[in-house]
């Protein structure tokens, strides 16, 4: 009880104050945050045991991961981020790709 680090997977954060699944675990308030805004995802109807999965599925996460995306926008980049095409003009391997016309 000493270190109070967040049990989210990778999450470097501690001093967490808030436990989650019956005390069991603790998260910090940027997982915390995400918890929220992956929660706005779900759909009804859902059982209690498909919260807790959930929520023990989010934990098993890295930062980051759920974040909630809404705009078309936001999905673009973070996909781009994903498939690393945002770094794609640095390689230059495909030379018939817009990102390499130049006028
Ligand atoms: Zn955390």
């Amino acid at each position: 009880m000493s270190v109070l680090a967040c049990d989210r997977r990778s999450c470097p954060n501690v001093m967490c104050d808030r436990l989650i699944l019956d005390g069991t675990r603790y998260i910090c308030n940027e997982c915390w945050q995400e918890l929220l805004e992956y929660k706005e995802t779900w759909q009804p109807p859902m059982t209690a045991l498909e919260i807790e999965n959930k929520i023990r599925e989010f934990m098993g996460t890295s930062p980051g991961t759920h974040k909630a995306v809404e705009t078309e926008c936001d999905i673009d980049a973070e996909f781009r981020r994903l498939t690393g095409q945002d770094k794609h003009h640095l390689f230059k391997h495909h030379t018939s790709t817009p990102d390499d016309y130049n006028p």
